[in-house]
């Protein structure tokens, strides 16, 4: 039985603790003798969602090797999973506040969710969201996304800049840099994961907290107005006491 563990739920996005009662975890032993994987089995993760809004049900299969340990199979720990699929829902993508310009979400949500059947076009879609970050959030414009990102350098914290730098340089994404965005190029899920992830933190780091910021400033500023308002008034509401 599983213990206590935080979730994010992937259809309403909110931070939650799942306990045993709702999830269910097992692996199914294929009956077919040995694969040349040798073993294998289909584990899955069945997840019920306890916000009572959203309630849904997330669903995770992996196929992998396995092997009979004590009495029962189990997943063989250093072995690769043959493939590891988000039933529900489909996309992976986290849900993204309004005021993320819609474009920006829409490629996000569709990398995310074609990111297994399409590394391809999910890296091309997650690098022309990446730009469209840079443009709309920095307001930096030029030819080449890499020229984009080399002028952000001066601009952004070192850690942020490490990151977009660090993903610029993975792979076939780095080799591909110089080209148009829209142009598509050979990758694998891992190096579109790594796109789709950073996408994920720079909505995080730039767009949300500059909200939660903005927020927190007016509600500060709404507390000085009202002190404000109740010194000025002070005097005068002694006599009304009573009067609504
Ligand atoms: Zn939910």
């Amino acid at each position: 039985m599983p213990t206590a563990r935080n979730w994010t739920c992937p259809h309403c996005g909110r931070h939650t603790t799942i306990t045993g009662n709702l999830v269910d975890v097992a692996l199914h032993h294929f009956e077919i003798g040995e694969t040349r994987h040798g073993h294998v089995g289909m584990l899955w993760h069945a997840t019920r969602c306890p916000n009572p809004e959203c309630n849904e049900l997330a669903l995770v299969v992996n196929v992998l090797p396995c092997e009979r340990q004590s009495g029962s199979w189990q997943p063989i720990r250093d072995r690769p999973t043959l493939k590891a699929t988000r039933l529900l829902p489909e996309s992976a993508g986290k849900l993204q506040p309004d005021y993320i310009p819609q474009q920006l979400r829409e490629d996000y949500y569709e990398a995310c969710r074609i990111r297994d059947l399409s590394p391809k076009a999910a890296a091309t879609l997650a690098r022309r969201c990446l730009q469209g970050i840079i443009r709309d959030f920095w307001k930096i414009k030029k030819r080449r996304l890499l020229d984009e990102i080399a002028a952000l350098k001066d601009k952004i914290d070192y850690s942020l800049w490490t990151a977009i730098d660090a993903v610029r340089k993975v792979g076939n994404i780095g080799a591909h840099m110089e080209e148009d965005v829209n142009k598509i190029v050979s990758i694998d899920p891992e190096e579109a994961t790594k796109l789709i992830d950073l996408v994920e933190i720079l909505f995080d780091e730039l767009y949300v907290a500059r909200d939660q910021r903005n927020r927190r400033l007016a509600e500060l500023a709404a507390l000085g107005e009202r002190k404000q308002q109740e010194r000025s008034t002070k005097p005068k509401t002694r006599k009304t006491i009573g009067a609504s």
